[in-house]
């Protein structure tokens, strides 16, 4: 090892998140405008007087938003205050028709908190610093692109008022591993609790704090005193819109501001913007330290007190625990468990076809067959949830041994979710209905393979076993197999 590269290891990443998700209501956080954004949509189609910020139009708080905050809150383990406010956050920029932005400051809906996760086969837990609502800006296109070049910026309301949740971290995460898998268990914590869809574009946002520290300042827990974290000169890495791109602005952050340190200059205290296209992070020339928003109380909006009300939300159960219900109830093996509760609507399917069948068939169709197949077609379970009772027939059909496995994986499956035919439908078209010759000849072997006495014995020249498996044989065709052609297909597969 060459004395540099033991240099880069004495040191080591400081990051913390704020993470900014959309929230899957109906209508924006503060009037009747509706948050369902369509791709073909007008710019500024989406809006009334209170989104777009026109004099006297007054705010009125979203109950759906604050139930779905309390679900965060509840499912982080956040102390949830009797009483939380609304502030308003002065800036003048075009997203902002207002010149200030309604969200929270010194009392958040949710404080405290922590999220656990697993990155590279270890257990991790991040502490949650708090977490409020406040509402989402409108967007702005630059013409030509970038910022300092376009001619013109346009500007769209559509989304000025969707409800945000911004979680902030502690400074916790000590690799862009980490953080990549962080972002993953709580996008995987948000859709089970039903108030976030990763799938919408924009739903994900994330600002990165990023300093490096020496290793040795890290102690025993992990933790880092606060006097090292405020000398370490920190970047602030902006736009970054998923896990995956979280993962690598970090890592290219890192290596940057180690390698300044191991070339012996300072690291600028300073915001970084992420180039997605480009794959590297650049300055946005931003040397001020602190902003100074002028916070101060949204007069328009009183107090909100959820003490009684947040005991009656419920929140479902969520992965962890379902996971570890599934391996306890079903004996469902730890890979196939975190298949089966990847998603919560994944899990529920499962849990219903569980029901009808063995856990092991069921999970076997479900993560292996049916998800395998959805995938390799781009589909997720949502696209089939409506045909349970199709899928239940499918398993039905293979486990009353109507069909053979081979061809309801290869060829029933394939086509209900092809040519969205009934698997009754494929069996008649396709002529897969298992034949009487086909029931008796598998009852024969079924029959010599569960009856190993009267094998030994048939063959040791005991007149009974022959007539013992030939009822056997019966019993399992239901007296359907003429005793003529068993009594002769037991011999020959006997004498073979
Ligand atoms: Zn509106």
């Amino acid at each position: 090892m060459s004395a540099q590269t033991a240099e880069m290891d004495d040191l080591t990443a400081v990051i913390g998140l704020e993470v900014h998700v959309q929230l899957e209501t109906a209508t924006k956080i503060f009037c009747g405008c509706s948050t369902d954004a369509d791709d073909e949509e007008e710019p500024n189609t989406r809006t009334c007087p209170v989104c777009l910020g026109l004099p006297g139009a007054l705010p009125v708080l979203n109950e759906g938003a604050v139930e779905a905050a309390v679900k965060i809150g509840k499912a982080l383990g956040s102390d949830i205050p009797e009483e939380t406010r609304f502030h308003r956050k002065n800036y003048y920029y075009p997203d902002l028709p207002k010149n200030f932005q309604i969200t929270q400051y010194d009392a958040p809906i949710c404080d405290g908190g922590e999220l656990e996760f697993s990155v590279d086969g270890e257990r991790r837990t991040v502490e949650i610093e708090r977490a409020h609502l406040e509402e989402d800006p409108g967007s702005l296109t630059h013409a030509g692109g970038s910022i300092d070049t376009a001619e013109y910026t346009l500007v769209d309301y559509n989304r000025a008022g969707t409800p945000l949740m911004e979680i902030v971290t502690a400074p916790d995460f000590r690799s862009a591993s980490e953080v990549r898998a962080f972002l993953a268990k709580l996008t995987e914590v948000l859709e089970y609790l039903g108030v976030f869809d990763v799938t919408r574009n924009g739903s994900l946002r994330v600002d990165a704090n990023l300093s490096i520290v020496e290793r040795a300042a890290v102690d025993d827990e992990g933790r880092i005193a606060e006097s090292t974290l405020e000398s370490a000169n920190r970047t602030e890495v902006k736009n970054i819109s998923s896990h995956k791109g979280a993962e690598k602005a970090l890592a290219y952050e890192e290596t940057r501001q180690k390698n300044a340190i191991k070339r012996g200059r300072e690291v600028e205290q300073e915001t970084r913007h992420w180039d997605e296209s480009r794959g590297i992070t650049v300055s946005m020339r931003s040397k001020e330290a602190e902003k100074d928003y002028r916070y101060f109380r949204e007069a328009d909006l009183p107090p909100l007190r959820v003490s009684g009300w947040k005991d009656e939300i419920e929140i479902p159960e969520l992965p962890d625990a379902r996971r570890e219900r599934f391996r306890e109830e079903y004996g469902l093996d730890a890979e196939s468990a975190a298949k089966l509760t990847s998603t919560k609507q994944v899990a529920d399917f499962y849990e219903r076809i569980a029901g009808s069948f063995d856990p092991d068939t069921a999970a076997t169709w479900v993560a292996d067959n049916l998800l395998g197949e959805l995938n390799y077609r781009d589909m997720e379970i949502t696209d089939v949830e409506d045909r349970l009772g199709e899928f239940t027939r499918l398993v039905e059909l293979v486990d009353d041994g109507e069909i053979t496995v081979k061809n309801a994986e290869e060829i029933v499956l394939r086509r209900m979710l092809d040519d969205v035919l009934t698997p009754d439908e494929i069996v008649e078209e396709e002529g897969l209905g298992k034949t009487d010759a086909d029931v008796v000849e598998a009852a024969v072997e079924e029959a010599i393979e569960e009856n190993p006495g009267a094998v030994e014995d048939y063959h040791a020249g005991e007149d009974g076993a022959l007539n013992f498996l030939v009822g056997q044989v019966m019993g399992k065709t239901q007296g359907s197999a003429d005793p003529g052609t068993v009594n002769e297909l037991l011999r020959e597969r006997l004498e073979s």
